[in-house]
């Protein structure tokens, strides 16, 4: 992932290091590349924008210029902002209240929601020894409950059975209780998606987060869809308190401008990476890891 940005940040910064002294002029002309290469990346332009200007204020507003190493602090300077543009610090699920915690997965149809929502069980029942129950409420789909309650069992996740002609909200209600009765330590509520965005998937949502009342809800997106995802994310946000996203398909997306717009322009941290249709193909997004995969 991120091959374009990164090959064509590294040729930006080999030229940056290679000279003794750095004009003002120099900088400039290296953040006009810097530029380019996020455009290319897909970055929204705003987020691009604002990118560069900072970064350019602090090359050429400090003493960056008359120090021994310019070239190698200026470097620093974009591989700092880079990081921040990425989130900063990696942002940890909410799951410290009195069980069960409840996370919501939201998302449109095709981003991976149901594949995500049975990672992240099989992360947190591996990883923490948490004792998790998944439950689909999409009753949309023809066999969405079935695929998830599938992927319960190759998780070895507990699924909750399945009735059939049960609608969202009442099976969120049974999700809750059985979770409560059965002393799970995290319960996972699959959501129904949609092809696009609509008031009918908000208003669902919404009801079912309000007999829920999840302590996370993440929306799953595609990377791949750059900027759309995006657009997306800010459409949910504006309809439910997101706590997160997960970015899905991060594994063949060489380009990365969902991922590092996201933050900026939602406000939303990333809390997962997908990286491949595997289980365990999870990751935890650490923006400064992340950055570092970037800057090579
Ligand atoms: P949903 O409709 O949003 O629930 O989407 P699914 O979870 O059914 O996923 C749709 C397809 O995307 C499936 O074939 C998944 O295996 C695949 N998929 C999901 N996440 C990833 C990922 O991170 N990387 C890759 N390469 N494929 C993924």
């Amino acid at each position: 992932m991120f091959e374009s940005l990164s090959d064509r940040l590294g040729g930006v910064f080999d030229r940056l290091r290679g000279r003794g002294a750095l004009t003002e002029a120099d900088v400039r002309g290296a953040m006009r590349e810097v530029r380019v290469a996020l455009l290319e990346a897909d970055v929204a332009l705003p987020v691009a924008r604002d990118f560069v200007d900072k970064v350019t204020e602090a090359a050429v507003g400090q003493n960056v210029l008359r120090s021994v190493t310019p070239g190698q602090q200026v470097v620093k300077i974009v591989s700092d902002a880079l990081t921040e543009m990425l989130g900063a610090e990696a942002a940890e699920l909410e799951l410290g209240v009195t069980p069960p915690a409840i996370i919501m997965m939201v998302g449109l149809q095709g981003s991976g929601k149901t594949t995500s929502t049975a990672k992240i069980a099989l992360r947190l029942a591996k990883r923490q020894g948490k004792k998790v129950l998944m439950a689909s409420l999409d009753v949309n789909r023809p066999n969405a409950q079935e695929q998830l309650a599938v992927l319960g069992t190759q998780a070895e996740v507990a699924t909750l059975p399945i009735v059939a002609g049960q609608q969202p909200v009442d099976i969120a209600r049974r999700a809750v209780q059985a979770a409560k009765l059965q002393g799970y330590d995290v319960l996972m509520l699959d959501t129904a998606g949609r092809l696009h965005v609509d008031q009918a998937l908000m208003d669902e949502m919404r009801a079912v987060a309000d007999v829920a009342k999840p302590n996370e809800i993440l929306l799953v997106v595609d990377s791949l869809t750059g900027q759309d995802a995006v657009n997306v994310a800010q459409n949910f946000s504006e309809q439910v308190p997101l706590t997160g996203i997960v970015l899905t398909r991060m594994d063949g997306d060489a380009r990365g401008g969902a991922a590092l717009s996201m933050r900026a322009v939602t406000g939303k941290p990333i809390k997962f990476a997908g990286m491949g249709e595997k289980l365990d193909a999870l990751e935890a997004f650490d923006p400064k890891r992340v950055a570092g995969r970037i800057l090579g």
